[in-house]
């Protein structure tokens, strides 16, 4: 008999789900399980918003199930560790971000990369290994495995750090897996949303040189004065991307609609490589060509491992690097997923659900 998601486990837990298609969040109250011997219980103080969490909500990709608590950059404090764990402690602060499990026996698995190990388990709309259904941070507590917790350092803010674990890992790990982290290198970065803003930043605290490619003329000023970025190129003006031929070294494409790749192919030196980490519902267009003359890359990335993704968090820790954030309260995540299908977000939404969520417990 499938039981509901009320009485499935012992801990009472609240949110905000999906229900179908629509993507329309509602509160909903489901169950969490008992901490386990390697599991740390946290309480959620803030959740980020993904673009992804949008996709997932309206089912974009064809693989949501409902009701669906979205979110995975969650943050909190521990109340409750297994007897097992070692790293963590109640009071520490802790985040969680895309996965909360891997086969940990494959090749993937064993060079730190949980991220593309076959059984991945990702943090909301998956099965658990005990064939439950995973529940993301839109929820007042979460229960993880501590080998896909991270530790939250100090010195970096609960609110604007959420974001990591989920966008800074997203833009980190392509960064230094394809050698776009040298200090002089030229990196663009596409798409100037949560993800853009934190590559960027990262980008820059690696000695990098970096030309946003946006949509939106009116940010440019904000990315130049304020991220940090060395120039920036209105994706439209054929004239701009014209003068910019040839120049980049590397791009990192963050978008999460249908758009075109060959001007960015052309932005690009030879031997270039165009690393796509957005996620849009449809193929995109591949011109061949343009690839050939020249020996230009196309390539990909999801998340990070474990390992890198602590790597990250200490890193932006030690150079200040936080998302730029609007704070929100849970009644507020509707509208700012209107708002997010519009880019209209300086740079990314983050609930309060320590503050704004009704806790059932
Ligand atoms: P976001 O905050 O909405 O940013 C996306 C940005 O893309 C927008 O701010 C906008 O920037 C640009 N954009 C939007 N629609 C566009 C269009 N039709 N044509 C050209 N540019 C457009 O989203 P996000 O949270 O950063 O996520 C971005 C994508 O990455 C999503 O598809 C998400 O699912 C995916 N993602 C992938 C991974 C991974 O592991 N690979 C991880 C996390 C997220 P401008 O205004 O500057 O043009
Ligand atoms: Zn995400
Ligand atoms: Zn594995």
């Amino acid at each position: 008999m499938v039981k509901s998601p009320e009485v499935e486990h012992p801990k009472k837990a609240t949110g905000w789900a999906a229900r179908d298609t629509s993507g329309l969040l509602s509160p909903f109250n489901f169950s969490r399980r008992a901490t386990g011997e390697k599991d740390v219980t946290f309480k959620v103080l803030y959740c980020g918003i993904c673009h992804s969490d949008l996709h997932m909500a309206k089912n974009d990709w064809g693989m949501s199930t409902y009701p669906l608590v979205p979110g995975h950059e969650i943050v909190g404090v521990v109340t409750e560790v297994g007897s097992e764990v070692q790293r963590f402690k109640v009071g520490d602060k802790v985040g969680v971000g895309c996965m909360v499990g891997a086969c940990h026996s494959c090749n993937n698995c064993a060079n730190d990369l949980e991220n593309y190990c076959p059984k991945m388990i990702l943090t909301y709309g998956a099965k658990y290994y005990d064939g439950t259904t995973t529940y993301g941070g839109y929820s007042d507590i979460m229960v993880a495995d501590e080998h896909f917790v991270v530790r939250i350092p100090e010195n970096l803010p609960l609110d604007a750090g959420a974001p990591l674990l989920c966008a800074g890992i997203t833009v980190y790990s392509p960064l230094k897996f394809y050698g776009l982290d040298k200090p002089g290198m030229q990196v663009g970065v596409v798409g100037l949303g949560g993800l853009g803003h934190v590559a960027v930043k990262f980008a820059k605290a690696m000695g990098v040189k970096v030309t946003v490619i946006s949509t939106s003329p009116n940010k440019k000023k904000e990315a130049l004065e304020h991220l940090g970025a060395d120039s920036f190129l209105v994706s439209k003006d054929q004239d701009q991307i014209q003068a910019a031929q040839g120049t980049l070294d590397g791009i990192i494409d963050t978008v999460s609609a249908v758009h075109p790749i060959l001007p960015l192919i052309g932005l690009l030196k030879s031997h270039g490589k165009l690393v796509m980490v957005g996620a849009p519902e449809k193929p995109l267009e591949l011109p061949v060509f343009p690839l050939l003359m020249g020996r230009k890359i196309v390539g990909g990335s999801c998340i990070g491992g474990m390992k890198e993704t602590q790597e990250m968090v200490d890193f932006a820790a030690k150079h200040n690097i936080t998302a730029d954030i609007e704070v929100i309260p849970i009644d507020y995540v509707n509208t700012a997923m209107e708002r997010l299908a519009k880019a209209d977000v300086r740079y990314r939404f983050v609930i309060d659900v320590g503050n704004s969520l009704k806790s059932s417990s």
